[in-house]
């Protein structure tokens, strides 16, 4: 039985000594396997890890290699498990761990910074300089399970107790897997400013980052909230959660003369960039007013072209970001918990841990129009618990 010299464990948690985990061999193909459970080190816990929600992120990883970085390289065929948007329930204690209790449901967040270097000083832990620094005599301890570390796509994982975020009870296990997306939303609002009480909101593209940005502005008090993109189900789940107007791009051209106009005429004070597509910087800059603030929460695997000097002429402000950072995930799980948005409205599927590739089809290809689709290693129980 799992047992580790210094670990706390209970035997209401009983943890065995090896687990399923999905492993990544050549691009694209994932294998099931035994693997060890993971042991705690200092300041980390054992997490159980009960759902696991599928991220565009993690298709590039899995089909392309990048952003994953495993050994300072490509993460092919390095035992390497992906999955980061996952929660679960602590189940065991590194030494001098007292912040979190064994039986706790908590949801995670990616990036555990080296805690030593000049950002993670500051707070910019998703901004470590050490980033992907965990191996070999370069090791500085740092996290970003399911891009430098082994991720969530299996039944037990170690994390950081700075990434982990207490869960209501009454929140469900699938909610809690978009604690991690609503964070980011909240991270990008918080880069531009943090309080938009009052104050006008684009965000482009209702990916699921985009409609929980949308939900988190209007949590925040902006208006109004607007939301540009190019499927009417996925801009009606917008205004379901909270946009005040939506704009379909295929229907309407100028989507700038469309923004301005639902906003009395006048561009907008922050742009929330969520499409990635491939002039939508030099649209947002074309929509905020002077002064006005761009967050860029996509990544475009293509470099584009940007219109530099109107950004100098009107002193807009660039952002990217990355991740959700500056513990941005316990906002947006107070916001969740207090019922001001319904996250689970963007949760579209669930499927068990062991249908993974069916689950990764299904994120991929957007079959049966799926957003966040979920997998759950203990579902198979849970289902027959009902049943019974
Ligand atoms: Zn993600
Ligand atoms: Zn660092």
């Amino acid at each position: 039985m799992y047992a580790p010299a210094g670990v706390k464990t209970s035997k209401d948690f009983p943890v065995p000594d090896t687990m399923k985990a999905w492993v990544l061999g050549d691009p694209g193909q994932l294998t099931l396997k035994d693997k060890p459970v993971p042991v705690p080190k200092k300041a980390e816990v054992l997490v159980r890890i009960d759902a696991v929600a599928i991220c565009a992120t993690d298709l590039d990883n899995i089909y392309h290699g990048p952003p994953a970085l495993i050994e300072g390289g490509l993460p092919f065929n390095k035992n390497w498990t992906p999955g980061h948007e996952y929660m679960g329930t602590v189940v065991a204690l590194g030494p001098g761990v007292d912040e979190y209790k064994i039986g706790q449901r908590i949801s995670v967040e990616i990036h555990a910074g080296c805690g030593q270097c000049k950002r993670c000083r500051e707070g910019m832990y998703t901004s470590c300089h050490n980033y992907g620094l965990n191996y070999g005599d370069v090791d500085k301890g740092h996290r970003a399970n399911g891009f430098t570390t082994d991720g969530g796509f299996c039944e037990y994982q170690v994390n950081n107790i700075n990434t982990l975020v207490a869960i209501s009870d009454e929140m469900s296990d699938e909610e809690g897997t978009l604690v991690v997306t609503a964070g980011t939303a909240m991270y990008g609002l918080t880069e531009v400013g943090g309080l938009v009480a009052g104050e006008s909101v684009v965000v482009t593209g209702p990916g699921p980052i985009g409609l929980m940005a949308v939900a988190v502005a209007k949590a925040l008090g902006a208006q109004p909230v607007i939301l540009t993109g190019t499927r009417d189900n996925r801009l009606q789940l917008g205004l379901e959660l909270g946009a005040d107007h939506v704009v379909n791009i295929r229907k309407d051209a100028n989507v700038v003369a469309a923004v301005r106009k639902a906003n009395g005429g006048k561009g907008v004070d922050y742009v929330i960039e969520c499409s990635a597509a491939p002039n939508a910087v030099n649209e947002a800059l074309k929509m905020v007013n002077r002064g006005g603030k761009v967050c860029l929460a996509a990544f475009p695997h293509d470099p584009a072209l940007v219109d530099i000097a109107h950004i100098v002429r009107n002193n807009i402000y660039l952002y990217g970001i990355r991740g959700e950072g500056k513990s941005a995930t316990h906002r947006a799980e107070a916001f969740m918990r207090q019922k001001r948005f319904d996250a689970t409205k963007i949760h579209t599927h669930t499927f068990p841990l062991a249908d993974l590739p069916t689950a990764l089809r299904y994120a991929k290809d957007r079959v049966d129009d799926a957003i966040k689709v979920v997998v759950k290693a203990k579902m198979d129980a849970a289902h027959k618990q009902a049943a019974e």
